[in-house]
């Protein structure tokens, strides 16, 4: 793909919906990193819903400490993989007291250190929280990115890296969210929706639906 049409998709995803926003419900950066941590292999809406209680309850790591593994499983027991994701949830807590201040770190060595937050995860509490020009990729932008063209790669690290050199410098900030809601709700996995796609004349997708 050439970067005209590179520059054309995101100009048109920008104008459709100029300030993109994950589906998380957050309203810290620690309640965003755990929310995060949580959704791994489970859906947005399932997290949310279980955060709806716990973040009331524990909205700080010392309070989710206080909470315990047991306690913080009461609230996420709905969410894929729960046990370990409550192991988790508290050991980075411990980490983020002791050797944070209770703060979330700026840092990707920092984030990518903590139990259960691997690079995606950093990537996404570093883009949507910090407002780094960073890119976080799941199986939707990895589909994404390969079926249009836009950064075709074997794996998410080459997509990742492909994304960073070719998307025009302003709008990589807020690519990671126009990618992921088109691959969520219009270049889904089974069967694209490009009857009714934004860019289907610049996608480069060859069995493109009718
Ligand atoms: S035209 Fe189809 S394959 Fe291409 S981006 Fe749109 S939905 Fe996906």
């Amino acid at each position: 793909m050439n970067k005209e049409k590179r520059t054309e998709i995101f100009q048109r995803w920008q104008t459709a919906n100029p300030e993109p926003k994950t589906e998380l419900a957050y309203n810290s950066t620690f309640e965003l990193l755990i929310a995060v941590l949580l959704s791994a292999q489970a859906t947005d809406v399932s997290v949310n819903k279980a955060t709806q209680h716990l973040f009331p309850v524990a909205n700080t790591p010392a309070a989710m400490l206080a909470l315990g593994v047991e306690g913080v499983k009461q609230y996420i027991k709905t969410i894929g993989l729960f046990n370990s994701k409550a192991e988790n949830v508290i050991k980075t807590c411990r980490i983020l007291v002791e050797q944070y201040g209770g703060e979330v770190p700026a840092d990707r060595e920092a984030l990518e250190a903590l139990p259960g937050v691997g690079r995606k995860t950093a990537n996404v509490v570093l883009n949507t929280a910090f407002r780094q020009p960073v890119m976080a990729v799941d199986t939707h932008i990895f589909r994404v990115a390969n079926r249009t063209g836009i950064a075709p790669g074997k794996n998410v690290r080459e997509v990742e890296d492909r994304l960073m050199r070719l998307i025009p410098k302003p709008f990589l900030l807020d690519a990671h969210h126009w990618l992921i809601l088109h691959g969520r709700y219009t270049c889904i996995a089974r069967k694209p929706r490009c009857g009714s796609c934004l860019i289907e004349d610049l996608c480069e997708y060859k069995q493109k639906t009718a």
